[in-house]
């Protein structure tokens, strides 16, 4: 009996290739857009290399490398990560893992280092873990998970296996989305996977944090304040407490997507329908300029959001709104 497998549906085969080798690497690199699924694999494929009797390919869920895993004490599962999000993964804690894999294994069998995500090792880091990875001490394997794969050092790449791990299909996400998610229906899966840039699990995560209902409020309030019956400070304090770098987000992308149809007139490039109808009627009379200008502004004061740089929320939306509003001349 093996523990059922916890991996996306979109995974197989991904697992094939994984637990399907006939000799495993020192080294592998899963990289692919963020969302995608890949920590999930990484976990399991941890659980399996260090599993003292497979079954089928999967790790047997009975043995006491799976028990240590379950219970997340396996002593020879080590992981390398930043110690604050957002930061890079540190030249000190990269020696401290390199001394513990050259120590022997606790349990015996394999020792399986996670670095995630890998693009925050700074280049002294990436440096001080080559030559492990290069001749890894006794068995140890290193997987390393990677959302930024253009960012890594080519010394890196060239001495891990590397597999990537692409974003599912959208029939694919929406059937995934539906089955979690029974009470929706295909459009709003729709609408959350392009919100999410086409992966199924931000669409979740975008569904639990209530964004079908802001993204709707936020397009009646724009419809609103194009057609002055709202003002732009109504709908800067009734907006205060929503997420600020996803308001920003659909600015930027709108503001965006009106100097595109400005240029092409091309009436499939409008985005989601929720809001390309406003977007066609507003873009032919928005005076360049200013569209330009108001595009400088959202992508300067979203890179102060998403720098978490203190300013007040009501007072920022405010600002913004008085100039989007400015963009349809009365
Ligand atoms: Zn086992």
């Amino acid at each position: 009996m093996h523990v059922s497998s916890p991996l996306y549906p979109w995974q197989d085969s991904l697992w094939q290739s994984l637990a399907g080798r006939t000799q495993q690497a020192h080294a592998y690199l899963l990289h692919g857009p963020a969302g995608s699924g890949k920590r999930k694999l990484a976990e399991y494929f941890a659980a399996f290399l260090l599993c003292k009797a497979p079954v089928k390919q999967h790790p047997c869920g009975q043995c006491s490398a799976c028990k240590l895993y379950a219970a997340n004490t396996h002593p020879d599962l080590m992981r390398l990560e930043p110690e604050d999000e957002g930061k890079g993964i540190l030249i000190a804690n990269v020696r401290d893992l390199v001394a513990k894999i050259l120590q022997t294994s606790q349990q015996g069998g394999r020792k399986v280092v996670i670095v995630e995500p890998a693009e925050a090792m700074t280049t002294g880091s990436a440096n001080a873990l080559l030559k492990s990875l290069e001749e890894p001490a006794g068995s140890t394997v290193f997987i390393l998970i990677s959302h930024q794969f253009s960012f890594l050092l080519p010394t890196i790449k060239s001495r891990c296996v590397l597999q990537v791990c692409p974003l599912p299909a959208a029939p694919a996400s929406i059937d995934w989305l539906r089955q979690q998610h029974p009470e929706l229906n295909v459009e709003q899966c729709q609408t959350l996977l392009a919100l999410a840039s086409g992966s199924a699990l931000n669409a979740q995560k975008l569904l639990s944090a209530d964004v079908l209902l802001i993204r709707e409020q936020v397009v009646n309030g724009v419809k609103q304040l194009f057609k002055q019956h709202s003002s732009p400070s109504e709908l800067a304090v009734a907006w205060a407490k929503m997420p600020q770098d996803l308001l920003f987000d659909w600015f930027c992308q709108w503001a965006q997507l009106m100097l595109r149809y400005k240029v092409t007139e091309d009436e499939s490039a409008l985005g989601l329908a929720d809001m390309a109808v406003v977007l066609k009627h507003v873009a032919p009379r928005a005076p360049l300029a200013l569209l330009l200008q108001t595009q400088d502004w959202l992508l300067e004061h979203r890179q102060k959001v998403l720098r978490r740089v203190p300013l007040r929320a009501d007072l920022l939306l405010e600002a913004l709104l008085v100039r989007w509003q400015a963009l349809l001349p009365r």
